[in-house]
Protein backbone atom coordinates (compact mmCIF):
# COMPACT_ATOMS: atom_id res chain seq x y z
CA UNK A 1 0.00 0.00 0.00
CA UNK A 2 1.24 3.80 -1.10
CA UNK A 3 2.02 5.54 2.20
CA UNK A 4 2.42 9.35 2.38
CA UNK A 5 3.92 11.67 4.90
CA UNK A 6 1.91 14.68 5.81
CA UNK A 7 3.16 16.78 3.56
CA UNK A 8 1.83 14.36 0.74
CA UNK A 9 5.38 13.02 -0.12
CA UNK A 10 5.30 9.68 -0.98
CA UNK A 11 7.34 7.26 1.79
CA UNK A 12 9.60 4.52 0.23
CA UNK A 13 10.99 1.98 2.37
CA UNK A 14 9.49 -0.19 5.32
CA UNK A 15 7.56 1.85 7.90
CA UNK A 16 7.36 0.95 11.42
CA UNK A 17 4.24 0.34 12.91
CA UNK A 18 2.98 1.90 16.49
CA UNK A 19 1.31 0.45 19.36
CA UNK A 20 -2.01 1.69 17.84
CA UNK A 21 -1.28 -0.15 14.69
CA UNK A 22 -0.48 3.31 12.47
CA UNK A 23 2.17 3.25 10.15
CA UNK A 24 5.18 5.15 10.82
CA UNK A 25 8.96 6.10 10.09
CA UNK A 26 11.45 8.11 11.79
CA UNK A 27 12.79 11.34 10.71
CA UNK A 28 16.19 12.96 11.50
CA UNK A 29 16.10 16.58 12.53
CA UNK A 30 19.45 18.26 11.68
CA UNK A 31 21.31 19.60 14.26
CA UNK A 32 21.16 23.73 13.47
CA UNK A 33 24.72 24.30 15.38
CA UNK A 34 27.08 22.72 13.71
CA UNK A 35 28.33 21.81 10.11
CA UNK A 36 30.73 20.01 8.38
CA UNK A 37 33.51 22.57 7.65
CA UNK A 38 36.54 21.19 5.23
CA UNK A 39 35.74 18.03 6.00
CA UNK A 40 35.24 17.99 9.69
CA UNK A 41 31.84 18.72 11.62
CA UNK A 42 32.11 21.73 13.87
CA UNK A 43 30.45 23.75 16.14
CA UNK A 44 29.68 26.94 14.32
CA UNK A 45 29.85 30.39 15.93
CA UNK A 46 28.17 32.24 13.10
CA UNK A 47 27.35 32.56 9.43
CA UNK A 48 29.50 35.00 7.38
CA UNK A 49 29.47 35.30 3.94
CA UNK A 50 26.32 33.31 3.83
CA UNK A 51 29.47 30.18 5.06
CA UNK A 52 29.57 29.07 8.53
CA UNK A 53 32.38 29.91 10.19
CA UNK A 54 34.27 27.94 13.47
CA UNK A 55 36.67 29.77 15.03
CA UNK A 56 36.97 27.40 17.76
CA UNK A 57 37.42 24.24 15.94
CA UNK A 58 35.13 22.33 18.54
CA UNK A 59 32.60 19.75 18.73
CA UNK A 60 29.27 20.24 18.68
CA UNK A 61 27.65 19.57 22.16
CA UNK A 62 24.20 19.97 20.86
CA UNK A 63 24.27 17.01 18.45
CA UNK A 64 27.03 14.44 20.29
CA UNK A 65 28.36 15.84 16.28
CA UNK A 66 26.21 13.64 15.19
CA UNK A 67 24.88 16.12 12.82
CA UNK A 68 21.57 15.06 14.26
CA UNK A 69 19.89 16.73 17.08
CA UNK A 70 17.04 14.03 17.45
CA UNK A 71 14.63 11.64 15.84
CA UNK A 72 11.25 12.16 15.57
CA UNK A 73 7.93 9.79 14.75
CA UNK A 74 6.53 10.62 11.45
CA UNK A 75 3.20 9.13 10.56
CA UNK A 76 2.62 7.78 7.50
CA UNK A 77 -0.68 8.19 6.23
CA UNK A 78 -2.88 6.32 3.15
CA UNK A 79 -3.87 8.46 0.24
CA UNK A 80 -7.46 7.95 1.55
CA UNK A 81 -6.58 9.11 5.10
CA UNK A 82 -4.43 12.04 3.68
CA UNK A 83 -6.95 12.88 1.70
CA UNK A 84 -9.83 13.20 4.87
CA UNK A 85 -7.03 15.07 6.63
CA UNK A 86 -6.02 17.66 4.17
CA UNK A 87 -10.54 18.01 3.57
CA UNK A 88 -10.80 18.49 7.18
CA UNK A 89 -8.04 20.76 7.86
CA UNK A 90 -9.24 22.98 4.95
CA UNK A 91 -12.83 22.87 6.50
CA UNK A 92 -11.06 24.59 9.36
CA UNK A 93 -9.16 27.16 7.62
CA UNK A 94 -12.54 28.00 5.70
CA UNK A 95 -14.24 28.51 8.87
CA UNK A 96 -11.32 30.58 10.88
CA UNK A 97 -11.21 32.66 7.07
CA UNK A 98 -15.13 32.78 7.84
CA UNK A 99 -14.41 33.86 11.25
CA UNK A 100 -12.04 36.44 10.60
CA UNK A 101 -13.90 38.62 8.06
CA UNK A 102 -17.16 38.39 10.28
CA UNK A 103 -15.07 40.01 13.28
CA UNK A 104 -13.47 42.31 10.18
CA UNK A 105 -17.55 43.25 9.22
CA UNK A 106 -18.13 43.99 12.79
CA UNK A 107 -15.22 46.21 13.28
CA UNK A 108 -16.18 47.88 10.62
CA UNK A 109 -19.42 48.59 11.50
CA UNK A 110 -18.29 49.46 15.01
CA UNK A 111 -15.88 52.03 13.52
CA UNK A 112 -18.69 53.51 11.54
CA UNK A 113 -21.41 54.15 14.32
CA UNK A 114 -17.98 55.36 16.30
CA UNK A 115 -17.15 57.81 13.54
CA UNK A 116 -21.30 58.51 12.79
CA UNK A 117 -21.37 60.04 16.57
CA UNK A 118 -18.32 61.42 16.24
CA UNK A 119 -19.44 63.61 13.52
CA UNK A 120 -23.06 64.21 14.88
CA UNK A 121 -21.35 65.17 18.55
CA UNK A 122 -18.96 67.52 16.81
CA UNK A 123 -20.63 69.17 13.65
CA UNK A 124 -20.42 72.49 15.33
CA UNK A 125 -17.17 72.62 15.58
CA UNK A 126 -16.36 70.55 12.18
CA UNK A 127 -18.67 73.53 10.59
CA UNK A 128 -16.56 75.85 12.70
CA UNK A 129 -12.99 74.56 10.89
CA UNK A 130 -14.82 74.37 7.12
CA UNK A 131 -14.91 78.04 7.10
CA UNK A 132 -11.00 78.42 8.34
CA UNK A 133 -9.10 78.69 5.25
CA UNK A 134 -5.17 78.33 5.04
CA UNK A 135 -2.80 75.90 5.17
CA UNK A 136 -2.51 75.79 8.88
CA UNK A 137 -6.10 75.32 9.98
CA UNK A 138 -6.57 72.94 6.02
CA UNK A 139 -3.79 70.50 8.38
CA UNK A 140 -5.30 71.04 11.58
CA UNK A 141 -9.29 69.90 10.33
CA UNK A 142 -7.48 66.91 8.43
CA UNK A 143 -6.13 65.38 11.67
CA UNK A 144 -8.94 66.42 13.74
CA UNK A 145 -10.74 64.17 11.35
CA UNK A 146 -8.62 61.85 11.25
CA UNK A 147 -8.16 61.16 14.89
CA UNK A 148 -12.41 61.44 14.76
CA UNK A 149 -12.23 62.37 19.02
CA UNK A 150 -13.71 65.03 20.62
CA UNK A 151 -11.85 68.71 20.33
CA UNK A 152 -9.26 69.20 23.58
CA UNK A 153 -10.23 72.46 25.76
CA UNK A 154 -6.90 74.05 24.08
CA UNK A 155 -7.94 73.18 20.49
CA UNK A 156 -11.78 74.58 21.41
CA UNK A 157 -10.25 77.38 22.77
CA UNK A 158 -7.60 77.97 19.47
CA UNK A 159 -10.67 77.51 17.37
CA UNK A 160 -12.61 80.20 19.19
CA UNK A 161 -9.81 82.63 19.52
CA UNK A 162 -9.27 82.54 15.42
CA UNK A 163 -12.60 83.08 14.87
CA UNK A 164 -12.96 85.93 17.16
CA UNK A 165 -9.37 87.51 15.45
CA UNK A 166 -11.40 86.73 11.93
CA UNK A 167 -14.36 88.40 12.83
CA UNK A 168 -12.62 91.38 13.90
CA UNK A 169 -10.89 91.69 11.08
CA UNK A 170 -13.82 91.23 9.02
CA UNK A 171 -14.87 94.41 11.11
CA UNK A 172 -11.88 96.71 10.34
CA UNK A 173 -12.66 99.24 7.98
CA UNK A 174 -10.25 102.04 6.12
CA UNK A 175 -9.87 105.42 7.81
CA UNK A 176 -9.88 108.68 6.11
CA UNK A 177 -8.69 109.17 2.74
CA UNK A 178 -4.84 108.68 1.40
CA UNK A 179 -3.35 111.84 2.79
CA UNK A 180 -5.61 112.94 4.90
CA UNK A 181 -4.12 114.29 8.19
CA UNK A 182 -6.22 112.73 11.07
CA UNK A 183 -6.03 112.05 14.78
CA UNK A 184 -6.58 108.57 15.83
CA UNK A 185 -7.19 107.18 19.50
CA UNK A 186 -5.31 103.80 19.15
CA UNK A 187 -4.30 100.77 21.29
CA UNK A 188 -1.22 98.84 20.71
CA UNK A 189 -1.93 95.32 19.96
CA UNK A 190 1.24 93.91 18.56
CA UNK A 191 4.92 95.20 18.07
CA UNK A 192 6.94 93.42 14.99
CA UNK A 193 10.45 94.12 15.07
CA UNK A 194 12.28 94.39 11.68
CA UNK A 195 15.74 94.26 11.74
CA UNK A 196 18.37 95.84 9.44
CA UNK A 197 21.55 97.84 8.74
CA UNK A 198 20.01 100.77 10.42
CA UNK A 199 18.77 99.34 13.45
CA UNK A 200 15.44 97.72 14.40
CA UNK A 201 12.07 99.39 13.66
CA UNK A 202 9.01 98.12 14.24
CA UNK A 203 5.74 97.46 12.78
CA UNK A 204 3.25 98.59 15.12
CA UNK A 205 -0.48 97.19 14.66
CA UNK A 206 -3.09 98.65 16.45
CA UNK A 207 -6.38 99.36 16.45
CA UNK A 208 -8.76 102.15 16.84
CA UNK A 209 -11.89 102.31 19.03
CA UNK A 210 -14.37 101.40 16.16
CA UNK A 211 -12.22 98.31 15.94
CA UNK A 212 -10.36 99.25 13.16
CA UNK A 213 -7.15 97.86 12.10
CA UNK A 214 -4.15 100.91 12.01
CA UNK A 215 -0.35 100.10 11.00
CA UNK A 216 2.36 102.13 11.35
CA UNK A 217 5.97 100.72 10.52
CA UNK A 218 8.67 103.41 11.26
CA UNK A 219 10.93 104.56 14.09
CA UNK A 220 8.88 106.54 16.27
CA UNK A 221 8.51 104.81 19.90
CA UNK A 222 4.89 105.60 20.00
CA UNK A 223 3.81 103.26 23.38
CA UNK A 224 3.99 99.96 24.42
CA UNK A 225 1.90 96.98 23.76
CA UNK A 226 -1.59 97.52 25.50
CA UNK A 227 -1.26 101.26 25.45
CA UNK A 228 -3.99 103.22 24.61
CA UNK A 229 -2.59 106.74 23.25
CA UNK A 230 -3.97 109.53 20.74
CA UNK A 231 -1.92 110.50 17.67
CA UNK A 232 -2.09 112.84 15.04
CA UNK A 233 -0.82 111.20 11.44
CA UNK A 234 -0.79 111.38 7.71
CA UNK A 235 -2.89 108.43 6.11
CA UNK A 236 -0.58 106.67 4.21
CA UNK A 237 -2.43 104.08 2.50
CA UNK A 238 -5.24 101.50 2.66
CA UNK A 239 -4.45 97.95 2.55
CA UNK A 240 -6.02 94.73 2.21
CA UNK A 241 -4.20 92.01 4.54
CA UNK A 242 -5.47 89.02 5.98
CA UNK A 243 -9.14 90.13 4.88
CA UNK A 244 -8.84 92.71 7.40
CA UNK A 245 -8.98 96.39 5.42
CA UNK A 246 -5.53 98.06 7.30
CA UNK A 247 -4.95 102.25 7.26
CA UNK A 248 -1.47 102.53 7.65
CA UNK A 249 -0.18 105.83 8.79
CA UNK A 250 3.01 107.47 8.80
CA UNK A 251 5.04 110.37 10.56
CA UNK A 252 2.73 109.92 14.12
CA UNK A 253 2.75 112.80 16.79
CA UNK A 254 1.62 111.77 20.12
CA UNK A 255 -1.07 114.39 20.94
ZN1 LIG B 1 25.41 19.55 16.11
Amino acid sequence: MELFNRDGKEFTGTPEINEKGKPYTQVAITCDRCHVIGGRRLWIMGIENNRPYSKTGFDCWTCGNTGVRKMVDDRLYTAEELAKINATAQKRAAKRFEAEQAEAARKAAEQAVKEAAFLTSCSDFIATLSKLDGEFWDSFTESFLRRATAPTERQAAMVEAEVAKRAQNAASAFVGAVGDKIVLTITIERLIPLESQFGTTYINLCRDQQGNVIVYKGNSNIGDVGETVNVRATVKEHVLYNAASQTVIQRPKLV
